[in-house]
């Protein structure tokens, strides 16, 4: 592994520190945090964290002994000084005379003794961190040190490659105890650069932010020279199919078993995931193993992953094309083993603890699919990605741990008590999820106008939103440039969305523009045209979206952008409301054909909006030849209010939510009596 030290780069960041009133000692630990943080081998999501003992002053000036520590919410890699709260630190080590410690007294007494009440929480391995005489302190979980450790004779493995440069730690459970263990090894062995913590990690040493930071990058390589020395052939490969499914067949399939069915409120309620998909040929070695069963049933790599990942993940059969059905079958029967496999082990361990817990979710959070790859689940977009991250790295710890020997983690009662750890317990569940979390929403024509607008609106609500338009360079976030005239372009999107998302439960299709003509005299290429995009293209994009929807099998809900032209028409603008009038019976055709299969077909009808369609050159055009003012001419409703793009986003989310509403017409233009539906 690279040192990364650069004294140019630390000089940096001690200038850029002092300009802010922040000492040399926070802006070292700063950086070398950084230098760690931005290598995905040593830490990752959490993985890690680093301290500094310095002298700040109190609020009466006087200075006083703190530990500066990672707190929790920080990724190492973009760390600022915020992220180091300073705990007092002599309170912190009289605690060393206790002979035992609860999680929540420890958060407590370390919380207590904040400079800054307003601080993120000190890192849960904060004491470990404290009881260590060294001023600069790093911890990682690095592949290679895991891959070492993970290993029946892993202690073995480890007091050869680290000789007397690290004292070894046996698993503790990080808290109170790790802390308390780990101090009583340092003073047994007072000058080792590092301490390798069993089957979870290391720490480095050091007097100096450099010194502690080099430790860790040679003790690290150390591992990686013994692990580069094997060279076994791993992963002997099981018999697959000759031709798999795309990643975006499977995908709609798994996210709608894993999704489970709400007790009440039926497939509208049912709770969703957001899936993340990762391939690649060290991916498709460890998911096509032959002993696939044995290797990634054993465990996290590191404990704390079980945290967002459970202990294990699912296998999935592999997926031949063509079928389906059959693996779809044999999917839900994977995952109905896997669930009462999650309930026992729950059982089994629950039974074991003085305070009984309360049973999590039993729906894996990576999904290995032989032939294809792995997928990460999670609530989120961002949580899947990270099940995914944890997953891959997973696979590179296995592959070398393999190499080397038989892969082999802590036993499952100390997977469970980190997955059922009280601290991380209350992390994940402290966050209420907003209406349309979990939902994944396709925005057509959402790069500008109402589009963007009904797109920003479900963000804001909590869905993953992926925008579809002729031009998405400008949109921030999830987009993919199509033209939804191309039934063929229509297809690759909705297929790009559910290998990205794994799947789709609201469609908004909104992309349209306006042609004018007196009906009469039109060219007829003027029509066809029109008809392209305000029929052909809601009909290609709706067609899609049932055809995810109907894989996944949870509902679903269709939008329409109609228009007032679909009701009302204008003069001279046949060519636009003909085909928007048509879009306005689809809309209910689907509500009548696929209501059995708890899908939604909805539209909205708006007028007047300030947008693509009508520009800013076209409302004073009008307004000047109507006589009016703009605010007049664009307030020129029954309200006498102007409707905004907003406006209209606002009804498209609120149909969303509507479970029990399909075939409807929501009209969003400050009151047009002539286009009122009866
Ligand atoms: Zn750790």
């Amino acid at each position: 592994m690279d040192n990364l030290w650069s004294d140019q780069d630390a000089k940096a960041a001690i200038a850029q520190h002092a300009a802010k009133g922040i000492g040399e000692d926070l802006a070292l630990r700063v950086y070398t945090t950084r230098l760690l943080g931005g290598e995905p081998r040593l830490v990752l999501h959490g993985g890690g964290n680093t301290s500094v003992k310095t002298r700040l002053p109190d609020i009466t000036g006087s200075a006083i002994d703190v530990l500066c520590v990672k707190g929790s919410g920080w990724d190492m890699g973009t760390i600022e000084a915020p992220g180091l709260p300073a705990v007092r630190l002599d309170p912190l080590r009289e605690l060393r005379s206790l002979q035992a410690l609860s999680d929540e007294d420890m958060v407590n007494v370390q919380r207590t003794n904040l400079l800054d009440s307003k601080a993120p929480n000190p890192s849960v391995e904060t004491l470990l961190h404290a009881f260590l005489p060294h001023k600069f302190i790093d911890h990682t979980h690095s592949n290679a040190v895991l891959s070492l450790t993970d290993q029946p004779d892993g202690e073995a493995l480890a007091r050869d490659v680290f000789g007397r440069r690290a004292a070894l730690v046996p698993y503790v459970m990080p808290g109170f105890a790790l802390a308390k263990k780990t101090d009583e090894i340092a003073r047994a062995n007072p000058d080792v650069e590092g301490l390798v913590l069993l089957k979870h990690g290391i720490f480095s040493m050091g007097a100096t932010a450099e010194e502690a930071y080099v430790r860790m990058i040679d003790l690290v390589t150390l591992a990686e020279k013994r692990l580069a020395r094997e060279t076994r052939k791993i992963f002997p490969g099981a018999t697959l199919p000759k031709d798999i499914a795309s990643a975006a067949e499977v995908a709609p399939i798994l996210r709608g078993l894993l999704s489970q069915p709400a007790k009440a409120g039926g497939r509208e309620a049912a709770q969703r995931f957001v899936f993340e998909f990762r391939t690649g040929p060290d991916i498709l070695a460890y998911v096509g193993g032959k002993e696939i069963a044995r290797y990634s049933q054993q465990g996290p790599v590191t404990p704390d992953h079980a945290i967002r990942t459970k202990g294990v993940p699912l296998v999935a059969p592999a997926p031949q094309a063509g079928k389906l059905d059959l693996f779809a079958k044999e999917a839900k029967a994977a995952l109905d083993s896997y669930v009462g496999a999650y309930h026992a082990y729950f059982a089994r361990h629950n039974a074991q603890q003085l305070v009984p817990k309360k049973e999590l979710d039993p729906i894996p959070r990576v999904v290995l699919v032989p032939g294809l790859g792995l997928f990460g689940v999670g609530n989120s977009s961002k949580d899947a990605k990270i099940a995914a991250d944890l997953a891959e790295t997973t696979v590179a710890v296995v592959a070398d741990a393999e190499r080397l020997g038989t892969y082999q983690c802590i036993p499952e009662p100390d997977i469970f008590d980190i997955e059922y750890w009280s601290l991380e317990q209350a992390k994940l569940s402290a966050a209420a999820e907003k209406p349309l979390a979990r939902r994944i929403a396709v925005v057509t024509g959402g790069a500008s106008g109402i589009g963007a607008a009904t797109a920003a609106a479900f963000a804001r609500e909590g869905a993953e939103v992926a925008v579809l338009d002729r031009d998405v360079s400008k949109v921030k976030g999830f987009a993919i440039a199509c033209d939804v005239t191309d039934p063929k372009a229509v297809r690759a999107a909705f297929d790009k969305i559910a290998a990205t998302y794994g799947g789709v439960d609201i469609v908004i299709s909104n992309a349209g523009a306006a042609w004018q003509g007196k009906i009469g005299e039109v060219d007829e290429a003027v029509l066809r045209q029109s008809f392209e995009l305000n029929f052909w293209a809601h009909q290609s994009v709706a067609q899609n979206a049932v055809r995810v929807l109907k894989a996944q099998g949870l509902g679903g809900c269709l939008l329409f952008n109609a228009s007032k032209q679909a009701v009302n028409p204008g003069t001279d603008f046949g060519p636009y409301g003909l085909p928007k009038a048509a879009t306005l019976f689809l809309s209910r055709q689907y509500a009548l054909d696929y209501g059995s299969d708890g899908i939604r077909s909805n539209a909205v009808n708006a007028d007047r909006i300030r947008s693509g369609l009508l520009t800013d050159d076209m409302i004073a055009q009008r307004s000047k030849a109507r006589g009016l003012s703009e605010a007049d001419y664009m307030g020129g409703n029954l309200l006498g209010l102007e409707v905004t793009a907003d406006d209209v986003a606002q009804a498209f989310v609120s149909l969303a939510k509507a479970a029990k509403t399909t075939g409807a017409v929501i009209t969003v233009d400050g009151g047009n009596i002539a286009a009122a539906l009866r």
